[in-house]
């Protein structure tokens, strides 16, 4: 099963896809850090992924592809994080399977409200060194301000009320005709994702067995 994963910032779709993955057997397709290994050594990708935008459509779509291609295996099932996330991208991506032999399966949207994103955000540490990432509440740090690597844990500029809103609605603005289009095709399932970790977890999964 082929499983696109999307979500807002804070919604936790790369915990639950990094979960998920690893359950299900699925090539982990993360496609923040394909953007955030490709701005090392881009100028111009840097500054997108810099101010929080997404890499033009048709660009990201073949840089994708290309690394895909190299790294997964003949018949191995793929999870897609956060992409694609536009009506032509999802076709193109689909077509691409096919040749394969295969198909997007199913794509969860992780519903969250702007309040809960915002709430999550601000906890939020990333570590400076690996960019491990942890929660204050849910997922806090061995030490405090320290990663298990030894690394220093710091917030986000962008991780503040005033930056979330923006990329919040920066989000559903981008996402929101391809969700409308995977809902009429039934190939949707909308989770809540204001939930713990936990409970959104074994949800997806009841949810995907009763979907297969
Ligand atoms: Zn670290």
């Amino acid at each position: 099963m082929n499983i696109v994963i999307l979500g807002a910032p804070g919604s936790g779709k790369g915990t639950q896809s990094e979960i998920i993955a690893k359950k299900l057997k699925l090539f982990y397709l993360q496609t923040g850090k394909l953007s955030r290994d490709w701005a090392k050594k881009d100028e111009r990708i840097k500054k997108i992924v810099e101010n929080g935008e997404l890499v033009p459509e048709k660009e990201m779509t073949e840089y994708v592809k290309k690394y895909l291609e190299e790294k997964v295996p003949d018949g191995k099932n793929i999870l897609f994080e956060g992409f694609p996330r536009f009506i032509s991208q999802y076709k193109d991506y689909n077509e691409w399977l096919k040749s394969r032999g295969q198909q997007i399966d199913v794509v969860i949207s992780l519903d969250i409200t702007e309040e809960e994103a915002i709430r999550r955000l601000s906890l939020r540490r990333i570590c400076d060194k690996c960019g491990e990432i942890y929660n204050l509440i849910t997922n806090p740090p061995p030490k405090q301000n320290m990663c298990r690597c030894g690394g220093r844990l710091i917030q986000r500029s962008d991780d503040n009320p005033k930056s979330i809103k923006v990329r919040f609605k920066y989000y559903h603005d981008n996402t929101k005709k391809l969700i409308d289009y995977l809902d009429e095709k039934g190939k949707l399932i909308r989770v809540d994702a204001d939930r713990p970790i936990d409970v959104i977890f074994d949800d997806i999964l009841n949810r995907l067995a009763k979907f297969s």
